[in-house]
């Protein structure tokens, strides 16, 4: 038969006038083998069935089917299709809702015409000029019926090529994704199932960069360990910050950050916020027992916890010394949120310019002297209003802003009853007394007046010898200890009655 007559032929409608003309014809005969072969001769010669909408259904000029072979190859088209249909139905059971599917295909007569439906619907990347994803080579290998009808012939139809084609183009994938050896193994991926994987790659994409592009201003962030930067991430993520931008200091015990306020619960964090991490390599805090074994407020979980839940505490420990500050209205950071060993809270300082410390600001005599009254009105609300030692008080921990002295690093402040608290206290009298001594202010008082004058007790001032003052201290905090067993409860005595400053009379005992 002449092929370019049966291309023709078969282009204009067969179907049109399968119903009157069909003469009989058993399946048997249809099937039989040397039909078959010769339909395999003929495959090449089908392409106007690839377009099913445009050519089989239209009813125009039918052409005369008279001819057994074209009555064969509707027929066995009809089989196959009857075929397919079963076999896409087992397919269907047997993949379930499963998102991983096994394909029969390899199993299917495949008919060109028949494997547009699907996915009709979808957007369909294979068709998208836009398609971030489009391999370099797409492996348009058709087997049958490709040949050049303009672009309304493609590979779309081809279930077998375009699965073929999906898994390639997930080689084009995110180099983390991990797409396995889809080619070598000859995996056909369906259209809806690339689209899926392709969707969640995109989407998977943009939430690696967004957190990528946080990260990327940061690159001090790699001074914490993975845990911490885990839940710095978080804190991104949940929009608690907008961003992390950058180390400010790496001390011994903490690293602090400089962070972009985001939201929480609705309420706005302050445009500017340091993130101090409180590094949980546990050698540094070995020496700081002191400051938190002792202090009642923590004696009972102390003993319970393990080393890095005694981290955490040191974070909850300034939280709560802060907030009491604030409450007394001592300029002092404003705590945002507590995570774990990492502590949220305003940045003292302006665009992302921290404040200089004491030590560092280049003040004028009378700022400096302000400074000074500052620091010594804020030591005595500590002391007196929020029932605090700082405990590590010197120009390294005072900063200064908008004119004004702000008190930082309080995680090892103590409450006064302390077993060593009066002694932290005149540590830090000293350290303030000699710095602004050393910067010039005149009315700086001696540290044993200072330490006076915060407490409110009367320590003689003797012979200018730290030795007997220190030992006057000690003496005190003995008796408020002793004090404390007998009654069982953790009072602080020196503001209160039964106990008067040594120097009194009846004080000795
Ligand atoms: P450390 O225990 O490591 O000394 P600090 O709380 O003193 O920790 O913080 C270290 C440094 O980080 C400070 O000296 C200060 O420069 C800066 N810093 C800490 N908190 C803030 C803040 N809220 N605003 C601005 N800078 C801060
Ligand atoms: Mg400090």
């Amino acid at each position: 038969m002449d092929r370019t007559g049966v291309a023709s032929e078969t282009r204009k409608s067969p179907w049109g006038s399968v119903a009157p003309a069909a003469p009989a014809c058993s399946l048997a005969d249809v099937m039989s083998e040397q039909l078959a072969k010769q339909l395999d001769e003929e495959d090449a010669t089908f392409p106007a069935l690839t377009e099913p909408g445009a050519d089989l259904l239209s009813s125009g000029d039918a052409p005369e089917t008279t001819s057994d072979l074209m009555l064969a190859k509707m027929l066995q088209m009809q089989f196959d299709r009857e075929f397919d249909d079963q076999l896409r139905r087992e397919e269907k059971k047997f993949n379930g809702d499963s998102k991983v599917s096994i394909s029969f295909e390899n199993y299917r007569m495949v008919h060109p015409y028949e494997d547009s439906g699907s996915s009709e619907d979808e957007v369909d990347w294979q068709d998208t000029r836009h398609d971030p994803y489009r391999a370099d080579k797409p492996q348009t290998t058709p087997r049958r019926g490709f040949v050049g009808k303009g672009k309304n012939i493609t590979t779309k139809h081809d279930e077998v090529t375009c699965g073929r084609k999906n898994t390639a183009r997930m080689d084009n994938f995110a180099p983390e994704v991990h797409v396995g050896d889809g080619l070598g193994m000859d995996l056909k991926l369906p259209n809806q199932v690339f689209n899926a994987l392709k969707q969640h790659c995109y989407s998977e994409q943009k939430r690696s960069a967004r957190l990528h592009e946080k990260k990327e201003h940061s690159t001090a962030e790699q001074a914490v360990d993975p845990r911490t930067r885990l839940l710095m991430y978080k804190m991104v993520n949940t929009g608690v910050l907008e961003n992390i931008n950058g180390c400010i200091s790496t001390g011994k015990e903490s690293v602090v950050f400089h962070a972009d306020g985001g939201s929480l619960e609705e309420e706005p964090v302050p445009d500017e916020v340091v993130l101090k991490v409180f590094k949980t390599t546990l050698n540094e805090f070995k020496n700081r027992d002191r400051y938190i074994k002792d202090d009642y407020r923590f004696i009972d979980r102390f003993s319970k916890l393990n080393p890095r839940k005694i981290i955490r505490m040191w974070a909850e420990k300034e939280m709560h010394n802060l907030v009491r500050m604030k409450k007394a209205e001592i300029p002092c950071p404003e705590v945002v949120l507590l995570k774990k060993h990492i502590l949220v809270m305003s940045f003292i300082g302006k665009d992302h310019v921290p404040a200089p410390k004491l030590k560092d600001a280049m003040l004028g005599s009378e700022d400096m002297k302000n400074a000074y009254y500052q620091v010594l009105h804020m030591m005595q609300q500590l002391f007196q209003e929020c029932n605090l030692v700082h405990a590590d008080l010197s120009e390294y921990n005072m900063l200064w802003h908008e004119g004004k002295v702000w008190l930082i690093d309080v995680s090892q402040s103590v409450e006064p009853t302390h077993p060593h608290g009066l002694e932290f206290l005149f540590r830090d009298c000293r350290n303030v007394s000699t710095f602004f001594q050393k910067r010039g202010v005149s009315e700086a008082m001696s540290v044993y007046e200072l330490f006076n004058i915060v407490t409110g007790l009367n320590i003689p001032v003797g012979a200018e010898d730290d030795a007997e003052f220190i030992a006057e201290i000690v003496a005190l905090e003995k008796r408020n200890e002793d004090h404390v067993q007998r009654r069982g409860k953790k009072t602080f005595p020196i503001d209160s009655e039964d106990v008067s400053p040594p120097s009194s009379p009846g004080a000795a005992d």
